[in-house]
């Protein structure tokens, strides 16, 4: 049977997995956490030991998946990949953590979702290798111990203050995840254009860089929209420079900080409906119509890293810079 909405979906991922870097090397950007995997990862080899568990943070698209990927294949061990919300019973992870080889690398995405009974499984094979299971009901029940082989558990999350302590603190190597720099974008930007065989200048790749919120995954989907704009409206002649690439970021209603519309009606409503704030992110969700969640995990850390948007202890409030992008002038308290 035909489905091409399927299939075009699947084409967009089988893309977005060909832009993915397969080696510490190769992946750009995030100089700290890069540097202390890379240690942590030779002296296991070495000990010929599973590496400590890894908890990664940070916004999504920032590239966990990415490097829970590469950390297996430095540690030349298995990868499995899982996430919260998919395990349901204790069965489930029972079954996964029991096919693992020795010191093969367990990927958890969005491990705050993983439901707290299955969470307390996960404490004594994190520490000791070791499972504890209830077989049976009622009277007839009986626990049993079942060893497994050591892994390594590496995890990801969007805020690490969204994990229990206990499972927190069973981490030896948290690592947070930080917004890429332009550079580190334009970067990743030319590298990703190189690999579709487009042909894109470096102002063209610069421009992409600057709109896509610091974050690789949002450059790598504005770098297909860029690269359909330019087959179809410039039938492929010449190559892809600035202009072009404006024309079709602003085409997609991406301003020049690499706001979407989403951002902005935030931004919006803020100054419009709460005279720039403070004003709590449960009004700011309802009234947007968006979950909390994704205000606070996508939406927000990007928009108070610019200095767009504040966030005190009595809500969130316009930044001097929130105003000044809206092209809106604060009220007097505040310019004052
Ligand atoms: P997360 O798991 O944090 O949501 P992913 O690892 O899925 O993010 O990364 C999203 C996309 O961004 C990947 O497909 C990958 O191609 C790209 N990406 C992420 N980090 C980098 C990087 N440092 N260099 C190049 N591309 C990256």
């Amino acid at each position: 049977e035909n489905r091409p909405v399927d299939a075009a979906l699947r084409s967009e991922d089988t893309l977005e997995v060909a832009l993915r870097p397969q080696t510490l090397d190769e992946f750009i950007g995030q100089k700290t956490s890069r540097e202390n995997l890379s240690i942590f990862i030779q002296a296991a080899r070495q000990r010929e030991d599973a590496l400590d568990h890894v908890l990664l943070h940070g916004p999504p698209g920032l590239g966990k998946t990415t490097l829970a990927q590469i950390v297996s294949r430095e540690l030349g061990v298995g990868f499995r990949a899982t996430s919260g919300p998919v395990i349901q019973r204790a069965g489930d992870l029972a079954a996964i953590l029991t096919n693992l080889q020795p010191r093969d690398v367990l990927f958890i995405d969005e491990i705050h979702r993983l439901h707290p009974s299955i969470e307390e499984i996960l404490y004594p094979a994190m520490e000791d290798f070791q499972l504890d299971l209830i077989i049976g009901e009622g009277p007839a029940a009986r626990s049993v111990r079942i060893d497994l082989s050591p892994f390594t558990l590496v995890a990801a999350t969007t805020r690490s203050g969204l994990l229990a302590t206990p499972l927190r603190d069973r981490f030896g190597i948290p690592l947070r995840l930080v917004f890429y720099t332009p550079d580190e974008l334009t970067l990743i930007v030319a590298r990703g254009a190189k690999k579709l065989g487009l042909d894109l200048t470096d102002d063209g790749a610069r421009e992409i860089a600057y709109r896509s919120r610091g974050t690789p995954r949002i450059a790598g989907r504005l770098l297909r929209r860029v690269r359909d704009f330019a087959l179809v409206t410039h039938h492929n002649k010449g190559p892809v420079d600035r202009h072009i690439a404006d024309a079709a970021l602003s085409r997609l209603e991406v301003d020049q900080l690499g706001l979407d519309a989403m951002d902005r009606r935030y931004l919006s409503r803020i100054a419009q409906f709460h005279q720039g704030g403070p004003v709590g992110v449960e009004t700011l969700a309802a009234a947007l119509a968006e979950s909390r969640d994704t205000l606070e995990d996508v939406v927000e850390p990007f928009l108070i890293q610019e200095g767009l948007v504040l966030r005190t202890s009595r809500g969130r409030v316009l930044g001097e810079r929130g105003w000044k992008h809206l092209n809106l002038n604060p009220p007097p308290s505040i310019s004052s």
